[in-house]
């Protein structure tokens, strides 16, 4: 077994430990504490890296990226083509969720699992949720409840639509419905079991939630609402969701000067701030989708693609704006780690993943191990996807 020693590290786990020297083997963090050499650590072939003091991180947890890519809203030409390996890994992101979106048509639950299968196969830590925007829920055994069971890769059923002109324009029992199908799934596996919500820009805003909520004996956290940052209405329906017991999902989106919205930073700040429960917001990339914006007569009017880069971009920001490392860090981390029942991610500790995301002093992402690999050294892509073009 090959180990490698790192040393001098400034960990974040995410709360902040200090200087600590750790060892990796087998994919999994072994040991961590102040010196290596002093504590009579002695390895046969271990690699060691000096980090001089430079932040490590437990590698960004996303949970909403179009893995087999999105889009598709302004014809077939628009169907963003599948995000590869590195994207992911220079982004510092190490685990990710893949979801279908708007187009469950063209797109399948099978590509999806596929698109997963083929991401785990070159190292990265993939899941995904069986579904995507509308009703009937696309899935691959016919049930949202077998395709949890019986599919290792889905671990919770969206993104479901509400409230957004592209949604089936579900019922509360349609809702509740599916909802259910998600927990009991979750019951019986272990996952997660949640219940994903893409979230438009309708003036319904959250209110089937709350609805869900007050009828309903599912728990809170089965509801699991995202993009709740792109209208400024709707985050406020978020915070009181959040202090009901759900967890809320900001997506890092650019967000134009004067647009009634807020940045995935401000939106962070501004749920801390709140005094809402800390533990229960996340922050995902929406990485491979299109960031379509629509006329009045719902046409496309201009069209973005998210990028998984939208997550260390978001975290640099809060850090330029002078935010201390261990308040913003769980969002991008461990919060996301217990909703997703990800038991072994999301945290540096012994026996979980070694999966870490390094910084370097200006914020940026310089180096990456993923199950105890360098995929990232000094911002280069080390191990790249099968059919991305090697530099
Ligand atoms: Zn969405």
């Amino acid at each position: 077994m090959t180990t490698c020693l790192i040393r001098n590290a400034n960990v974040f786990a995410p709360e902040a430990l200090g200087r600590r020297d750790l060892v990796v083997g087998g994919g999994k963090l072994l040991w961590i504490g102040e010196d290596a050499s002093k504590a009579g650590i002695g390895l046969p072939e271990t690699d060691v890296i000096e980090l001089q003091g430079r932040r490590l991180l437990p590698g960004f947890i996303d949970g909403h990226a179009h893995l087999t890519g999105g889009g598709g809203e302004a014809g077939a030409h628009t169907r963003v083509p599948p995000v590869p390996l590195s994207r992911f890994t220079l982004a510092g992101v190490t685990s990710v969720v893949g979801v279908l979106g708007t187009d469950d048509t063209t797109r399948s639950p099978r590509d999806l699992v596929a698109t997963v299968n083929g991401l785990r196969n070159e190292g990265l830590n993939a899941w995904a949720h069986t579904g995507g925007y509308h009703l009937p829920v696309a899935t691959l055994t016919g049930s949202v409840r077998d395709d949890i069971a019986f599919i290792d890769a889905f671990i919770g059923v969206g993104e479901l639509a509400i409230c957004d002109h592209r949604s089936s324009q579900p019922t509360l029992d349609e809702l509740l419905r599916v909802a259910s199908d998600a927990h009991v799934g979750g019951l019986l596996t272990g996952k997660a079991g949640i219940l994903h919500l893409h979230l438009g820009d309708g003036p319904r805003g959250l209110s089937l939630v709350r609805e869900a909520l007050a009828i309903s004996e599912l728990p809170a956290r089965v509801f699991n609402p995202t993009h709740i940052n792109r209208r400024k209405g709707l985050f406020e329906e978020a915070l009181a969701l959040a202090h009901q017991g759900c967890w809320v999902d900001i997506t890092a989106f650019p967000v134009d000067e004067g647009e009634d919205a807020w940045t995935a930073d401000e939106a962070l700040l501004r749920y801390l701030d709140s005094g809402a429960p800390a533990g229960r917001v996340t922050i995902s990339s929406d990485g491979g989708g299109c960031l379509p914006h629509f006329d009045a007569e719902g046409r496309v009017a201009r069209m973005d693609v998210g990028s998984p880069s939208s997550l260390a971009e978001t975290l640099r920001a809060l850090l330029l704006r002078g935010q201390p490392m261990e308040r913003v860090l769980p969002a991008f981390t461990s919060n996301a780690a217990d909703l997703l029942r990800l038991r072994d991610k999301g945290r540096v500790a012994v026996g979980a993943a070694a999966d870490y995301t390094i910084l370097d002093e200006e914020h940026r992402v310089s180096d990456v191990m993923l199950g105890g690999r360098w995929h990232v050294r000094a911002g280069e892509a080390k191990i790249r996807g099968m059919f991305e073009e090697s530099r």
